[in-house]
This record gives C-alpha cells, structure tokens and sequence, in this order.
C-alpha cells in the first residue's frame, strides 16, 4: 500500500468560497488571489476552477502568472508585486498581464516601454502597511504622470494592502481606510482594496476590484465574528492514517526529547505525516486531530515522517483508521486549519502554503 497522506483538494468548496466573496460585495469586481500556489492548493486547478466565476487572478510574480498562461489561463492576471527587473515587462506585454506599480524605477521602466497595447496598472499607494507602495503624498504627482501616458498606461486604479483588517479593534484600519478614501476622491480613482477581511467585514473599503486570498480556500480570518466568515468552508483536507499502535505505561515519554509524559497507561497511534509534508513541527501536546472523525490530541514532538495521537480515549481506532490534520473527516466533522494553526502558534497561511509536494494533491 501506498503511504496514506494525501492533501485532498475541494473545488466546489472553492467555488463556493469565491461566490461568498463576490456575493458580499456586489458593486465590486473580486479578482481570485492565486499567488504561492493558490495558497498551497494548486494555481492551475484552482484557477480551471474559477475560471467561469472570477473575472481576473492575481499572483505575487511574472513565473506564477507564465504558469497559469501554460496551462491555458486566459483570464486576465495582474501581478501583485509588479515586475522584479524592466525586462520582465516584454514578458508581461506578450502575455497580456496587469501589473502593480510601487517604486519609482518600475514607472520609469513602464513610461520607457512601448508595449503592444497598454498595460493596466495598480498603482500601490503605502496607506500604513509600510511594506510596498508610494508615499500617499507622491500618488497625485504619479497618478498624473501614468495617466498622461496612454500608450503605456491602461486602466489605471488606486491600490493599497490593509495591515489589520482583521483586527477586533478597527482603529488602525479606518485610519488607513479615511486616508485612501480621501485619495481615491481628489483623484476620482477607482481603487482596489479589500483583503479577506476587508471583504467580510468591511463593505466601506469594497472597491471597483476587491482581492480575497485566503477565504477562497475556507480559512477564516475573521475567526467566525460574522456569519459570512462562518459558512467558508475548507478547501484543503491534509488527510492520512494510523500506521502502528502501541500500548504504553504511565510516566513513559513519547517523541524525541520525551516531550509528552504519558499521565496514565496510554495508547498511541502513528501517523504518517511529519514536519517533511509540511505540518507544523511547532505544533504543541494536545494540537488536536480528527481520527475516525473524533477529536484527538498531538502526543509529542512531530518527526520528519511522522506524528503520534494519543488514542487511548478512542479503543476502536487502530492500524487503517482515517486521520484528518486539519480539514473535513469521512463523517462530516471539520477541524479547521486555523484551529490547528493556534495550536503551532502561526496563521492558516503558513501552514496552507507549507504543504509540501510529499503530500499529493488530489482533485474533486
Ligand atoms: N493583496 C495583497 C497585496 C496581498 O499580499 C494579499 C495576501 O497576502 C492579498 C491581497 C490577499 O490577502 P488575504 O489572503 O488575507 O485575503
């Protein structure tokens, strides 16, 4: 038999995820954010699968965006980092990509190129992320300078990343929020905005484009504070199997290092999937599993190739029984990766996208 990992891949549950976002910002055009992989879940399939419903992707950089275009993609794709060297804007020309400009030489690069026909352009705007993006006291002078270009410059809009739209206190995000809407009116700029959470819980900040990533795949960053957060549903389940089974006495340490101490004569399981596909080696005793569909606990360290449950609560499970690290089990129950994903002291982002090629991806 096989090694049992496999990371299963929902595609109706992306469809539906996409759907919600769309549906919760009318007024707005929702590009599917596919960058590093769709998130872990596969760039290609996942865009095939949005292909009827999304009207643009997005991805981080050119080599995403030259995937998605040999395997057929033609929706547009605008690359949310721009171009990394002037040269790449031949590429993005022949390929018909949008670009996001936030440095002065990347304009330059783009004003003393003569394209086929003009590249759209998001100009990024730094409105209190300060990781990428023009001085909102710059924009005016550069929004002018790309829209008096037309032969290189098409459908200019205002862009710009939120750093806590997900927070529970609104303070920072409204103030980036007032700052961009002022912008956007003395500019008369249609903007995209909008993250996850600004989507699902921010109608204010929905733009002309809005750009959710990670609620595509059924994580929540909203840790269900409103109902549309609440109906995403998982995309990705990280399923495999117990492997071997041991009986062990109490006080006995499992793991490298000994970390867990079993409390009482216990039963482990093993399970074949480690910190080599990708879950968290950070994960702490008690990080819960689903086995069989019934909640269980992380017992030790996680290996390279393997992880231990403490399953001696669940006498029924053994060699064979189905484990979900974090996703929907064979009888509906749901562990969702950020769950998982406090229990490693990180976000879903990291774990998503950490699965690594070891754990095949399969398509429904
Ligand atoms: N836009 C930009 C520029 C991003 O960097 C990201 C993700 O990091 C997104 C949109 C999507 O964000 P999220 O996955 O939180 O929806």
């Amino acid at each position: 038999m096989a090694r049992p990992l496999i990371a299963d891949i929902d595609l109706n549950a992306l469809r539906h995820n996409y759907c919600l976002a769309r549906d919760l910002a009318p007024h707005s055009q929702s590009v599917a954010v596919l960058k590093a992989d769709a998130y872990g879940h596969g760039a290609v399939a996942c865009a095939r699968a949005l292909e009827d419903l999304a009207p643009a992707f997005a991805v981080a950089c050119l080599e995403e965006a030259e995937t998605l275009r040999a395997a057929g993609i033609e929706a547009p794709i605008v690359l949310l980092e721009g171009i990394f060297e002037a040269p790449e804007l031949e590429r993005v020309d022949a390929l018909g990509l949008w670009v996001a400009v936030h440095s002065e030489w990347q304009i330059e690069a783009l004003l003393s190129f003569t394209p086929r026909r003009p590249i759209p352009v998001w100009l990024k705007v730094d409105s209190g992320m300060h990781r990428l993006g023009f001085p909102p006291a710059q924009a005016a002078d550069i929004w002018a300078r790309l829209q008096a270009a037309p032969d290189h410059v098409a459908d200019l809009h205002l862009m710009s990343h939120f750093a806590t739209a997900d927070a529970l206190e609104p303070g920072y995000f409204r103030r980036q929020l007032d700052l961009l809407n002022a912008l956007a009116k003395s500019l008369d700029a249609p903007t995209c905005l909008a993250n996850s959470p600004a989507t699902l819980a921010w109608p204010e900040a929905h733009g002309a484009w809005n750009r959710p990533g990670v609620m595509l795949y059924g994580s929540d960053p909203l840790e269900g504070a409103n109902d549309a957060s609440r109906s995403l549903v998982p995309v990705m389940t990280l399923r495999s199997e117990i492997i071997a089974v041991r009986e062990i006495d109490a006080g006995e340490p499992v793991g490298y290092g000994g970390r867990f101490k079993a409390p009482r004569p216990t039963r482990i399981g093993v399970v074949a999937c480690g910190y080599g596909d990708g879950y968290d080696r950070h994960a702490v005793d008690g990080t819960p599993l689903l086995v069989d569909g019934q909640r269980v606990g992380l017992a030790g360290k996680v290996s390279m190739d393997m992880l231990i449950v403490d399953i001696t609560d669940l006498p029924s499970a053994g060699i064979g029984s189905e484990v979900v690290l974090w996703g929907q089990a064979a009888n509906g129950e749901v562990l969702s990766v950020d769950e998982v994903a406090r229990y490693c002291d990180t976000i879903s982002y990291t774990l998503l996208t950490g699965v690594l090629p070891r754990a095949p991806r399969r398509y429904h």
